[in-house]
């Protein structure tokens, strides 16, 4: 049995996607073209598929699986789980009026048109604030709207914001946030959701290695109580007498959030030669 997990065939989280198995030692069959994809050394079968086609997908079990971003998951179903947040595709969705608009609160759209290609977010958003506008769905090139007189604003997709810059448009309100996410059917059956499980302790191992950096450093012996309290380590340090009489090794892992300050703390403390490297998988 395979489990069937639909990705974005071309697009801003095809590359990613594919990655992300790839990191967990899963290797396809090279289907080059096809709209379908075999794992050759795990029961999973990927679909590409159309960004905006997943969630349905999922939803009516016709894929298990599928990798797709929240602001998609948002839109188009609330009947999926939302099993992990994959940490890439990193973007959120705005609301943007002309540059020379002069916006104080989302009451200045009452009454205007919005063009979109969100109209179940943006609308759930609007009666919460109590506005009344009226929605253009649009499917794309949702931002030269206000340019050619479709629309008043827009709700888009913004990462940098330079699209919007370069359309005379300028972002006044954050609707959600948004990243890639693994979603899964409601009702799996057994034997898959022993292959999600496998599927996902591998994921979290990828993951947790992203997170976390291997640091060495040199340390002279009265100073490593101090220090390996500074780096806790999965147990704790692993030390390593020098050759030099009086200094050890010190080898741990530290998280890439904490990483600047405990290397300050370090170094005040008395560490030398201090190397950091990248993890590639991490198993608790
Ligand atoms: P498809 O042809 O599959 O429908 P698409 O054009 O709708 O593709 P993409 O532009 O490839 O979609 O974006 C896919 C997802 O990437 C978005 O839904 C969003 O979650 C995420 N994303 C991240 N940054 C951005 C960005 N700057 N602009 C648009 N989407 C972004
Ligand atoms: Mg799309």
């Amino acid at each position: 049995m395979n489990l069937k997990v639909a990705i974005q065939s071309k697009g801003r989280l095809s590359e990613k996607s594919l990655a992300l198995f790839r990191e967990c030692g899963i290797r396809f069959e090279n289907g080059k073209g096809n709209l379908k994809m075999k794992a050759t050394n795990f029961p999973l079968e990927v679909l590409l598929l159309r960004d905006d086609d997943i969630p349905e997908y999922v939803e009516s079990s016709v894929a298990d699986l599928g990798i797709v971003g929240q602001n998609v998951v948002w839109e188009k179903t609330d009947n999926v789980q939302e099993i992990k947040l994959l940490g890439f595709g990193k973007c959120r969705l705005s609301l943007a009026v002309g540059k020379d608009f002069d916006y104080q609160s989302v009451k200045d759209v009452d009454g205007l048109k919005i063009a979109t290609s969100y109209p179940n977010i943006l609308q759930k958003f609007l009666t919460k604030k109590k506005v009344n506008a009226k929605i253009h769905e649009i499917s794309g090139s949702v931002e030269i709207a206000p340019g050619i007189g479709l629309a008043n604003a827009v709700c888009d997709i913004v990462s940098t914001g330079s699209t919007l810059t370069l359309n005379g448009l300028k972002e006044v309100e954050t609707i959600l946030k948004s990243q890639a996410v693994l979603i899964a059917t409601k009702n799996l059956p057994t034997e898959k959701q022993a292959i999600l499980d496998k599927l996902t302790f591998r994921l979290d191992a990828v993951q947790k290695a992203k997170d976390n950096k291997y640091i060495l450093l040199n340390a002279p012996n009265d100073k490593i109580d101090i220090i390996s309290e500074i780096l806790p380590g999965m147990k704790s340090p692993t030390i390593v007498p020098l050759t030099e009489e009086g200094w050890s090794s010190v080898h741990s892992v530290v998280n890439e959030n904490e990483f600047w300050d405990i290397i300050e703390k370090l170094r005040e403390n008395g560490a030398q030669g201090i190397l950091v490297m990248p993890i590639e998988k991490m198993i608790l």
